[in-house]
């Protein structure tokens, strides 16, 4: 999007006179990578500490494996990718409910404008236990949207991967406030597992439409703690289409954007749809339009990269913001192309979902 500025300011205003008024437009700033790809999108992980030890994610132990930034710092780092073009930010974690001054920061967040002028689309991802209480203030601090991960429509299942008593009750509850707060559209997150959970799809489907809410349904990718990964584990989307079509058929949905990540299904009496989020049977990576910032400062130009570039680093030894504003410049333009999930000599990344940020 362009921003017009005036580049003469007519100070005679007699309205008999033709005044000459001229505008300059001046583009707004672009952050892209050496393929051309926008970025345009932040996931910033606000801790990666977390209340749940679901079973596909962690190995058990909930503690923090990295620092956390000030909250100010948070601020400060975000700001900087907003003055280059990013209009996008989602937090995330670790669960971000469980950070101290979210509510402050999403209202800070919210006072930012990008270079033309607009409020940011404010996201949170979170796993929905603590959402009861946190719904309404955070919406009244300027949040847009949240999206909930729920992995099972039935109780005991969803606290067998859990490993929470209670939590289901709790997300429900979560996601009720949320949609009550007017956090829309509401989008729930469930990552599909053989053998673990894929008996749920149909449940959730019709789950989606009493609740109207989004369900979107994620291929699981080799970025957990422990060693479950295998192609055989994946529910892939074709296989996902094909079973919830057979109780409630689909229609396949126009994509609203190219970076959208989830393919979209209409259930055919236009009542309600699904998403179908599908990184290793149909990767997106050609149309990537995001970063991440973990919660100890650190860029990952993909959920699989085998670097990290620090960022807060720069900022703890004086950066000023134009270094930083250079420095992340640099690091976006070395994105990596693709990720190269189930190909031979495949490295699982460093950190796992839970620490890189989901
Ligand atoms: N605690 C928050 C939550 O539960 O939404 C945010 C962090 S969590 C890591 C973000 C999302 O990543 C969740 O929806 C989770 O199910 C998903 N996730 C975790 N490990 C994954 C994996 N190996 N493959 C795909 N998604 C995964």
């Amino acid at each position: 999007m362009a921003a017009v500025s005036p580049n003469f300011a007519p100070t005679d205003h007699a309205p008999d006179k033709k005044l000459p008024v001229e505008t300059t437009v001046v583009p707004a700033p672009r952050l892209t990578d050496s393929l051309g790809r926008v970025i345009h999108d932040l996931r910033v992980s606000i801790t990666d500490r977390c209340n749940y030890k679901c079973v596909y994610c962690r190995t058990g132990e909930l503690g923090a494996q990295f620092p956390e930034l000030g909250i100010d710092e948070y601020l400060r780092l975000i700001g900087i990718f907003v003055s280059l073009g990013v209009t996008k930010v989602r937090l995330t974690g670790g669960e971000p409910l469980l950070r101290r001054g979210i509510v402050e920061l999403v209202q800070e967040l919210g006072r930012l404008r990008t270079p033309s002028g607009e409020s940011l689309d404010l996201a949170l991802t979170t796993n929905g236990h603590l959402l009861d209480g946190l719904a309404a203030p955070l919406k009244a601090a300027g949040l847009r949207r949240v999206t909930v991960s729920m992995d099972a429509v039935d109780a005991p299942t969803f606290e067998r991967i859990t490993r929470v008593p209670g939590s289901f009750s709790a997300v429900v509850a979560g996601i009720r406030a949320a949609r009550a707060a007017g956090l829309t559209p509401l989008k729930i997150n469930c990552v599909l597992l053989r053998g673990f959970n894929d008996d749920q799809m149909e449940g959730f489907a019709h789950f989606a439409r009493r609740e109207g809410v989004v369900v979107r349904f994620i291929e699981f990718m080799p970025l957990e703690e422990g060693r479950l990964w295998t192609p055989e584990i994946v529910v892939p989307l074709k296989e996902i289409v094909e079973r919830i079509g057979r109780v409630l058929p689909l229609v396949a949905m126009e994509p609203r954007e190219a970076s959208e990540t989830a393919r979209r299904y209409g259930f055919e009496d236009g009542i309600g749809e699904i998403g179908i989020i599908a990184p290793v049977s149909q990767a997106f990576c050609g149309a990537c339009s995001r970063v991440r910032l973990t919660s100890d400062g650190k860029i990952r130009t993909c959920l699989f990269s085998q670097v990290e570039h620090d960022l807060y680093g720069r900022l703890r030894a004086g950066a000023s913001d134009a270094e930083l504003a250079g420095y992340i410049i640099r690091i976006v333009q070395g994105k990596e192309p693709r990720h190269h999930i189930g190909e031979p000599g495949f490295l699982k990344p460093s950190r796992s979902m839970v620490h890189i940020g989901g």
